[in-house]
């Protein structure tokens, strides 16, 4: 069975769990930790998407007391298992309505799915990381390698969707991979514009 559930550090009691959904993803980051490793402290985060909500139920209960965050994360982008997050998110408000759900994303799910997934998450997640990256398409281009048409805007677009949504939204990029240089006051200034709050996160080669 894949890794679905997996805390920092292996973690037997974490405050926080994380949720590895899928491998795929619409983007491939100069940055990308699957680049450079198969694991997250020792839980092999490759898998074949073979599996179940249940299965994902039980991975989460392996943890006790339980946790009081739930991050969609892992090795891959979340919302391409849209109905699987969404059915787990479910689950969670059901049966643990105090746990604080987030989810990192690079911001492309309007974009894919063609419909405002923003508001059709907005009573599942309480908090929402985009990725934004970069204050211009061109870098973003070169630093996300996209693999969908007008990607920037779709990010930008996706930000204002999950603030719209009363989500609370923050904009993230990533600074100190290497000597690029990524303009932090001007991604500063259009996460503000869009309504997000800014997380500047430096680069850390381990990824925790
Ligand atoms: S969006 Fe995340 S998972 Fe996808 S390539 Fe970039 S860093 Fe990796």
């Amino acid at each position: 069975m894949p890794t679905l559930v997996y805390s920092i550090n292996n973690e037997k009691n974490p405050k926080t769990v994380y949720i590895n959904l899928t491998n795929a993803c619409s983007n491939a980051c100069v940055f990308c930790l699957r680049e450079q490793k198969d694991d997250v402290c020792g839980a092999n985060m490759w898998h074949d998407e073979n599996y179940t909500l249940e299965d994902i139920i039980e991975q989460f209960k392996n943890y006790n007391p339980t946790p009081q965050n739930v991050v969609f994360c892992g090795y891959g982008e979340p919302f391409l298992k849209k109905d699987m997050m969404k059915a787990f998110a479910e689950y969670l408000r059901k049966n643990y309505p105090e746990i604080k759900i987030r989810v990192n994303t690079n911001g492309h799910a309007n974009a894919i799915y063609k419909t405002n997934v923003a508001e059709e998450f907005k009573n599942l997640l309480d908090e929402v990381s985009v990725s934004l990256n970069s204050d211009n398409a061109e870098q973003y281009n070169e630093i996300c390698q996209p693999k969908i048409e007008n990607a920037y805007e779709a990010v930008k677009d996706f930000l204002k969707s999950c603030k719209q949504a009363g989500i609370k939204t923050y904009a993230s990029i990533v600074t100190g991979f290497d000597e690029r240089e990524i303009n932090v006051e001007n991604c500063e200034k259009i996460a503000n514009e869009l309504g997000a709050e800014f997380r500047n996160r430096e680069f850390i080669s381990n990824g925790y």
